[in-house]
């Protein structure tokens, strides 16, 4: 080791500061500068937005070290306020800058490290620099925010981009009590991860109240008062007091591009696996640098503590020690708190291994985080990437409450190590049962992954449903009629699992089979009974109903706060903020007054339901058993940790009559009060009933018309009519002047190809470009036969009930404000409600 070295470190906080206090340990005669722009080093990034949201109570607690403790424990000299404005690699020298005195100096350096990091990015949109917009890197920008939500007492804050900073600071905004709207221009949340794990982001976010907007970006900032407006790329406008933007960050690579050293096609700076750039002396680590990604081989940048962390080390020992250490690279594994959900990933993600075409397989599994006999077990997804070659481990992606940190860092290690689903299946883990299942959710996941690879079984994905030919196709739901019930898949036909092998003459063997159940293992049973049994194309769908629905479903928030108005005397007020704390909706179902005569009236009547650990549809099972023994005017509270179940338990109160008291969510566990009606449960196949229901599916022209025909007919022969439009059919009882409505990408895509209302059908045959249409308008009127929009009119007078299927609305963006005055809304128990009445069941 050479005497007396020079080591001169620019930049003082993760990789900095890390490399640093490495080389002393490894050289402890060097001369070692560390230079910081800013006024602090080593200091909590990471913990910024948790102080901001006070969780963080001490600011003092951010700084982990500080100049006078790297001087006094590691002879360490640091320059903080002093900027590294250039450097000249040939005569070895850097220029600094005193950002106090603004005096420039230069330094010698026999080794030179870049830890610069990586800069928001702040695009040039109108009005960004207004007073109110903020960033959040470093530590004057988060006393900035912080002082402005200290002593202005916002009300609203905007979040520009939902990564996972952004997500962040929309918690800890949204601790504070400001209404918070996220504004992002991808269709999904935190882009590591795949739209299916986003999807159920996105719904944890609706019961928190927090608004946001997908597919849109800003197009403009502008100052009223003291307001900001932020105008969106659609046109709409949001009021708020503060923006946090958190759109991305880019590596500070300026500085190495000046000096002549080879910057990479992603903006970073080019190391070897030795962290060495382009220039001999001079080595480079943390947000700022670029590497060969060891899953795809394709050189990226990760923007991760960890890996900077690591990276210091292993820049340390080659420098003091001559290049030994080679670093293989970062499988970006990262993780992050949103509200009550952890989010996580590691590795490659579904999207990356597409734009590199990389051949790929992935499954997706529903578990629980530990055994879920034992109390407080809660649901996790997990999306697991490998090869379909070898079973290689691409990467994984978790969400869940609990448990999701260390079943990622499983799947890490198998992936750093370069492990295959095989030896996810081996994992051997720490088993109890307040922990863990003897089978953890990483082995089912490598279990489910390996029957892929072995023939045993066929996974398909949630939106390759929609791309079959529904000709061709036989969607099998083999979940209980209960849980079918509570909503299935358009068009699938529901045989339970335990009695598929008396059934099997009600599957068509010359069609492609999609199985599919709650979660997916009750599918891969019926898989297995249907492969053995003489069918060849069948499917199990990945992930089951629960990833359909929650990947299916309206993902946007928009307008939540749209009932609210800023007062003249500056607060925000809302219909009945404590309502909606407390249950996250605002359909009266529950009120403090009714909750409080509620325990006054019945003390002693509650029986208290514990289905924690059980996933869909255990809860509900649950409560129907223990409803049948309880009194009328009883109630119940269940209490379970399957978050469907909120929606699950309205659902379930609507169609059986049963009174829904209160619904309340905690975190994973949902809290429901039930109480028992007199009105008796109908069989959901009952076709004793005197009434007629008559689901609209279809936008033709003549199968509306046969529709109303049939409806009028069966209203003036004295049933009561239910018509259910649903899908396609929602065009008819759409209103002829519809008001604006703003929509998402698909949405809009729908309503562009879509008739506008029920004047602009087409026949279902002739149509002739719409001159068949025309015609039988014509013919009708000639043969004295009412229109379509007389006959829907008369439907009304009548009595007919129209109601709109909000699944299907949700599906093709069709708004509440485009149908009908008075067309209701209502879900599938809505309709099996009306269907278990009626004698007439038709599908048109
Ligand atoms: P930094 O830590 O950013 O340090 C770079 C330093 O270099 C800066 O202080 C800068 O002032 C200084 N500098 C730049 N140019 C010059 C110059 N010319 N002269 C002198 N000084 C200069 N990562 C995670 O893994 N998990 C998390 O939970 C997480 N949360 C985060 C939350 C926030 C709010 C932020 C901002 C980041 C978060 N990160 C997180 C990312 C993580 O902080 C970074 O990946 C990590 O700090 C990168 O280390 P670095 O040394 O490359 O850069």
């Amino acid at each position: 080791m050479e005497e007396n070295m020079k080591y001169m470190i620019i930049g003082g906080v993760a990789g900095g500061a890390t490399t640093a206090a490495r080389l002393r340990r490894n050289d402890e005669s060097a001369e070692i500068i560390i230079f910081e722009r800013g006024a602090h080093i080593s200091y909590a990034n990471c913990g910024l937005p948790y102080y901001i949201g006070s969780t963080i109570s001490e600011r003092d607690k951010l700084f982990v070290q500080t100049p006078e403790s790297f001087k006094a424990k590691l002879n360490i000299e640091v320059r903080v306020r002093s900027e590294v404005t250039a450097i000249d690699p040939d005569a070895k020298k850097i220029t600094v800058k005193n950002l106090d005195t603004d005096e420039e100096y230069t330094e010698t350096y026999d080794k030179l490290v870049l830890s610069p990091g990586a800069e928001p990015v702040k695009p040039p949109i109108p009005g960004i620099n207004e007073e109110g917009i903020f960033t959040l890197r470093s530590v004057p920008e988060t006393d900035a925010i912080k002082s402005f939500v200290d002593d202005r007492s916002p009300k609203r804050a905007v979040i520009v981009g939902a990564g996972f900073i952004g997500l962040e600071m929309a918690e800890n905004l949204h601790q504070l009590g400001l209404q918070v709207t996220i504004v992002e221009m991808a269709q999904q949340v935190m882009n590591v991860v795949d739209y299916e794990i986003a999807a159920e982001v996105h719904q944890h976010l609706k019961t928190k109240n927090v608004e946001f907007y997908l597919s849109d970006g800003v197009a403009s900032f502008r100052r009223e008062g003291e307001r900001l407006a932020v105008t969106l790329k659609s046109g709409r406008e949001i009021e708020t007091d503060m923006v946090i933007l958190s759109i991305g960050v880019r590596p500070e690579s300026k500085l190495a591009r000046e000096a002549g050293l080879e910057i990479g096609r992603t903006g970073g700076i080019k190391v070897d696996k030795y962290l060495r750039t382009s220039n001999h002396e001079i080595y480079a680590v943390g947000d700022a640098i670029e590497f060969e990604n060891p899953i795809t081989g394709s050189r990226s940048i990760t923007y991760l503590a960890g890996p900077a962390n690591k990276q210091g080390r292993i820049c340390a020992d080659n420098i003091a020690h001559g290049d030994k250490s080679t670093y293989k690279g970062s499988i970006a594994t990262a993780v992050a708190k949103v509200f009550d959900l952890t989010v996580a990933s590691t590795g490659v993600s579904e999207k990356t291994l597409t734009a590199e075409g990389i051949p790929f397989l992935s499954v997706i599994t529903h578990s629980s985080s530990h055994a879920g006999y034992y109390p407080g077990a809660s649901p996790m997804s997990i999306k697991t990437l490998y090869s379909p070659s070898d079973g290689r481990l691409f990467g994984a992606q978790i969400v869940g409450y609990e448990g999701v940190d260390k079943r990622i860092d499983l799947f890490a290690t198998v992936l750093r190590c370069g492990g295959t689903v095989w030896d996810l299946g081996e994992v051997e883990h720490a088993y109890a049962p307040p922990y863990s299942s003897a089978k953890d959710p990483v082995n089912i996941a490598g279990f489910v992954a390996q029957n892929t690879l072995t023939g045993v079984s066929q996974h398909i994905h949630w939106n390759r449903v929609e791309e079959m030919n529904p000709d061709r196709l036989f969607l099998l739901d083999v979940r209980t009629p209960e849980e079918a019930a509570l909503g299935m898949i358009e068009g699938a036909v529901n045989i339970p699992d335990y009695e598929l092998r008396q059934r099997l003459s009600e599957v068509p063997k010359d069609k492609t089979v999609i199985v599919y159940c709650a979660a997916g293992q009750r599918a891969y049973f019926s898989e297995r009974i249907l492969r053995q049994t003489g069918y060849e194309e069948v499917y199990n769908l990945s992930g089951g109903y629960k990833t359909y629905e929650i990947s299916t479903q309206r993902q946007a928030n928009e307008d939540i706060f749209a009932g609210d108005y800023l007062g003249k005397d500056d607060h925000l007020y809302q219909a009945d903020p404590e309502r909606l704390e407390r249950t996250g909706r605002l359909d009266g179902s529950w009120t403090p007054e009714r909750e409080e005569e509620d325990r006054r009236l019945h003390p002693a009547q509650l029986k208290e339901v514990d289905a924690s650990g059980m996933q869909c549809p255990g809860p509900i099972m649950k409560l129907k058993q223990e409803i049948e023994g309880l009194e009328t005017g009883q109630r119940l509270r269940e209490t379970a940790t399957d978050p469907g179940f909120a929606r699950d338990v309205a659902a379930w109160c609507n169609m059986t009559g049963n009174r829904l008291i209160e619904v309340k969510e905690d975190g994973p566990r949902v809290v429901a009060v039930v109480e028992k009606q007199e009105r008796q449960v109908r069989p959901l196949t009952s076709t004793d009933g005197n009434n007629a229901t008559l689901i609209m599916f279809s936008d033709d022209l003549d199968k509306a018309l046969a529709g109303f025909v049939l409806a009028n007919g069966a209203a003036s022969a004295g049933k009561e009519v239910t018509m259910f439009f649903t899908f396609w059919g929602l065009s008819i009882i759409k209103k002829e002047q519809t008001p604006p409505v703003r929509k998402d990408l698909m949405g809009r895509m729908f309503g562009s190809m879509l008739p506008k209302h029920s004047d602009k059908l087409s026949l279902s045959k002739m149509n002739f470009g719409g001159l068949g249409s025309s015609m039988m308008k014509a013919r009708m009127k000639s043969k004295n036969v009412d229109a379509l929009e007389k006959m829907m009119a008369n439907a009304r007078s009548a009595g007919v009930r129209f109601v709109a299927c909000q699944m299907s609305m949700d599906i093709m963006g069709v708004d509440a404000e485009e149908l009908l005055d008075g067309v209701e809304i209502g879900g599938v128990a809505t309709y099996m409600d009306a269907a278990s009445s009626s004698g007439v069941n038709l599908f048109v």
